[in-house]
């Protein structure tokens, strides 16, 4: 993976922070309708996943900065994984299976280390059911669950899961 790709998900916070407050700000201030933002939140979910709520979304934000208050990161796992959320997360998480860009394994590079599935809060919820890498278990990120943090992508040391549009491996 691209040290530019990695920084850039390593820096979600911040982004998350820059947008969803710079959205914020411009609903306040232009009053505009939140059928746009719908219908942002569907567009960018068609390419990208369900990648609205913890990249762009003020209440996102908030959210996220609530729950690193939990000590053992244990109520922030069942925020992550138990959120019925909004119209877009509903949308975007049905896209997942479906949209452009999808986390693909490449199953010649993996050597099934389990990283990838450490870092996951769905795979965490239900280790028996979810895997970024086990071939007989559900890929996590065509879950509805799945709202794009990445960070399977990132830990990957092989650089065996990619987040993009080319079917270049036997599992997805
Ligand atoms: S971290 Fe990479 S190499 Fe390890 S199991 Fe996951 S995909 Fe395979
Ligand atoms: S992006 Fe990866 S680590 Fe994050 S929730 Fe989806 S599958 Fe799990």
């Amino acid at each position: 993976m691209s040290k530019f790709f990695k920084t850039l998900i390593n820096s979600r916070i911040i982004i998350l922070a820059v947008l969803g407050i710079t959205l914020y700000l411009a609903l306040a201030r232009f009053n505009f309708s939140l059928w746009y933002v719908l219908g942002a939140g569907i567009f960018l979910g068609v390419i990208f996943g369900k990648v609205f709520c913890r990249w762009v979304c003020p209440l996102g934000l908030l959210m996220e900065l609530l729950m690193s208050l939990s000590p053992n990161g244990k109520i922030r796992q069942m925020y992550q994984y138990h959120k019925i959320g909004c119209p877009i997360a509903w949308i975007s998480g049905w896209l997942n299976k479906f949209s452009l860009l999808r986390i693909r394994i490449n199953n010649d590079s993996c050597k099934n280390c389990g990283i990838c599935d450490k870092q996951c809060y769905i795979v965490a919820m239900e280790p028996a059911k979810y895997s970024l890498y086990k071939a007989d278990l559900e890929k996590p990120g065509s879950s509805y669950t799945c709202s794009k943090c990445l960070k399977c992508v990132a830990s990957c040391p092989n650089g065996s899961l990619q987040y993009n549009i080319f079917a270049n491996s036997n599992r997805k």
